[in-house]
C-alpha cells in the first residue's frame, strides 16, 4: 500500500506480521528479525489501509514511533522484557496523556488527560508500543458499537454485521489484524460479546484485579479492564503485566503477582466443568447450541467431568444489571457538567442553563436514557423498590455462583443467543439489553470470565463459547480454554480480505 502519514518501510512487513501472535512477535523481536519500529510501521500502515472499519478514534504515528524507538533501544541494550516492542491498542475508555480520551462521546471530544490510566501505564512500562485509541460505545454503553458519537465500527467478517459492543473497536481491530492485542473493558459483557461476534478471544479478569484508575467510569462496581487477542496464550502472556495493585484505586485488589501462563499445558483431565443447561436451553440459535455441545464433548473426550448445574437466579441478571449499572452511571456521569472538563455549550443564559445545554448537546441518547433510568431507581420512593431490591438479587446471584464453584472448576455457557446481528436489528433498547443475558451474571458476581471462538455459523459469522471461574482463578480458566485451542483452529480463522 501507499505509505501513510509520511511513514515508509512498514508495508514491507505488512503481510508477514498481520496475524502474528504476541508470542511469535516477541520471539522475532528478541531474535532481532524485526525491529519495534518496523512492527509499529507495519501496523500503522494496516490501520490506515483499513480506516473504513472505523476502529480507531486517535492515531498519532509520531508518538507510536517514538515509543517503538525507545523499545528498540532497550532491546539493543539487552534490557528488554518479553513484551518490549509489541504493539497494542487501547479502548478509548482508558485515559492517555498522548492521545485524546473521549469515551466515544462528544462530551469529551479532544480531551487530553494529564495522566495515563494504570493499565496503559503498566503495559507501557513493560515496553509495549501504543498504536492508538479504539472506538467503542459512548461511555461503554451498548452491545453493538452503534452508540459511538464518532460513528459505528464495522465487523470485518461482514459489513452488515455489528462487531458487538461496547468494545467493538478493540474486537474489529484485532479480528482484522490491525493490532495483535488490544485492551478493552467489560461492565456487563463488553469484552466477551464483541469477542464472540468477531471470532477472537476476550478475557475479563476478576473485578478489582486490574486497576480502574484512569478508566472513564460507567458503573464503578462492575467496570473491569481486560484483553482481546486471537489466542488464550497471547492473553495469558500479557495479562500479568496489566493487572496489579494501585494505591490510588480503592477497589484495586492487593494480590501477589502471578504467571498466568502456568496452567496452559495442564489439560483438563479431572477438571469439573459445570453446564447450566436449564439457563440456556430456551432461546439459543440451534447452530450456536450445537457448537457449544461440541465444546462440551471435546472437554469430555479430554477427560473433563461434565457436571449439570443450576443457576436459578441467573435469569434475573439483566433486570438487576440494568438497575445497578444505570444507577451508578447516573452518578458517574454527573461530573460532565460543562464546568470541570469536556464540552460546554456555546451560548447560555445562566449557570443552570449552561449545565443543561452542555449535557443536552454533549451526551448521546443512550447515556441520557441511562441517566434517566438511574436517577429514577435512586429517587426517594423508588430506591427501596428498585435499587435495594436489585442489590439483594445481585447478592443471590453471586451466592449461587459460589455454591456452584464448590462443585465445579468452571462453568461453560454460550456468550450470546446468536451470532452478530445486522446493524439496526436491535434499535429497541430493551431488545439490546435482553441480549446481555449470558454475560451480565458473571459481572454482577465480579468473576473472571472469557469468550473464545468455537465455530462459524452457516451465515458466515463466528460463534463464541463462554467460560467462568471463581474469583482469582484466571490461570485455571486460561488453562481450560487452552485445552480447547490446542485441538481446534477457530481462533486461527480470519475474515476474508484482511
Ligand atoms: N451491553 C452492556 C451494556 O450496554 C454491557 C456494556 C459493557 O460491558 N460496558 O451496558
Amino acid at each position: 500500500g501507499a505509505p501513510c502519514c509520511g511513514i515508509t518501510g512498514g508495508e514491507k512487513f505488512m503481510n508477514d506480521v498481520k496475524f502474528s501472535s504476541v508470542v511469535e512477535l516477541s520471539r522475532a523481536l528478541q531474535a532481532k528479525e524485526v525491529s519495534a519500529v518496523e512492527l509499529a510501521k507495519a501496523y500503522l500502515e494496516r490501520i490506515e489501509a483499513h480506516k473504513d472499519l472505523n476502529c480507531f478514534l486517535d492515531v498519532r504515528p509520531e508518538v507510536t514511533l517514538a515509543q517503538a524507538q525507545a523499545a528498540d533501544k532497550r532491546i539493543a541494550e539487552g534490557k528488554a522484557g518479553r513484551l518490549t516492542g509489541i504493539p497494542i491498542a487501547h479502548k478509548d475508555i482508558f485515559v492517555t496523556r498522548d492521545w485524546a480520551s473521549t469515551a466515544a462521546s462528544k462530551m469529551l471530544k479532544g480531551y487530553m488527560s494529564p495522566f495515563d490510566a494504570a493499565v496503559v501505564r503498566k503495559l507501557a512500562e513493560s515496553g509495549m508500543v501504543t498504536l492508538g485509541k479504539l472506538n467503542c460505545d459512548e461511555f461503554a454503553m451498548g452491545s453493538a458499537n452503534e452508540n459511538s458519537a464518532y460513528g459505528k465500527v464495522f465487523n470485518p467478517w461482514d459489513p452488515k454485521a455489528v462487531p458487538g459492543g461496547s468494545s467493538g473497536g478493540s474486537a474489529s481491530c484485532v479480528a482484522a489484524g490491525l493490532a495483535p492485542i488490544a485492551t478493552a473493558t467489560d461492565t456487563g459483557g463488553s469484552i466477551r460479546e464483541p469477542a464472540a461476534f468477531t471470532g477472537i478471544t476476550g478475557v475479563k479478569p476478576t473485578y478489582g484485579r486490574p486497576s480502574r484508575l484512569g478508566m472513564i467510569a460507567f458503573a464503578s462496581s462492575l467496570d473491569t479492564a481486560g484483553l482481546m487477542a486471537h489466542s488464550v496464550e497471547d492473553i495469558a502472556w500479557v495479562l500479568g503485566d496489566m493487572v496489579g495493585f494501585e494505591p490510588w484505586d480503592s477497589t484495586s485488589e492487593n494480590m501477589p503477582a502471578e504467571d498466568f501462563t502456568r496452567d496452559l499445558e495442564k489439560g483438563v483431565k479431572g477438571t469439573r466443568i459445570g453446564v447450566p443447561r436449564a439457563w440456556f436451553a430456551k432461546s439459543l440459535d440451534p447452530e450456536v447450541a450445537s457448537a457449544i455441545e461440541k465444546v462440551i464433548a471435546e472437554y469430555r473426550a479430554q477427560g473433563a467431568e461434565i457436571v449439570d448445574i443450576d443457576l436459578p437466579n441467573a435469569d434475573l441478571g439483566v433486570s438487576v444489571y440494568y438497575v445497578v449499572a444505570c444507577a451508578e452511571a447516573s452518578s458517574n456521569l454527573s461530573r460532565f457538567d460543562g464546568v470541570r472538563y469536556g464540552y460546554r455549550a456555546a451560548e447560555y443564559e445562566d449557570i443552570q442553563d449552561m449545565i443543561k445545554k452542555s449535557r443536552n448537546e454533549g451526551l448521546g441518547a443512550e447515556p441520557k436514557r441511562r441517566i434517566l433510568i438511574g436517577t429514577y431507581v435512586l429517587s426517594h420512593g423508588y430506591y427501596d423498590a428498585y435499587y435495594i431490591k436489585a442489590q439483594k438479587v445481585r447478592r443471590l446471584i453471586a451466592r449461587e455462583f459460589d455454591q456452584a464453584f464448590e462443585k465445579v472448576d468452571a462453568i461453560l455457557s454460550p456468550v450470546t443467543v446468536s451470532t452478530a446481528y445486522d446493524f439496526g436489528a436491535k434499535s429497541d433498547p430493551v431488545a439490546a439489553y435482553l441480549g446481555d443475558l449470558y454475560t451480565v451474571p458473571a459481572s454482577l458476581a465480579g468473576l473472571p470470565c472469557m469468550s473464545m471462538p468455537c465455530g462459524i455459523h452457516s451465515n458466515g459469522r463466528p460463534i463464541g463459547v463462554q467460560l467462568t471461574c471463581a474469583r482469582f482463578n484466571e490461570a485455571k480458566m486460561l488453562g481450560i480454554a487452552q485445552a480447547w485451542q490446542n485441538v481446534t483452529d477457530w481462533h486461527k480463522r480470519h475474515p476474508n480480505g484482511f
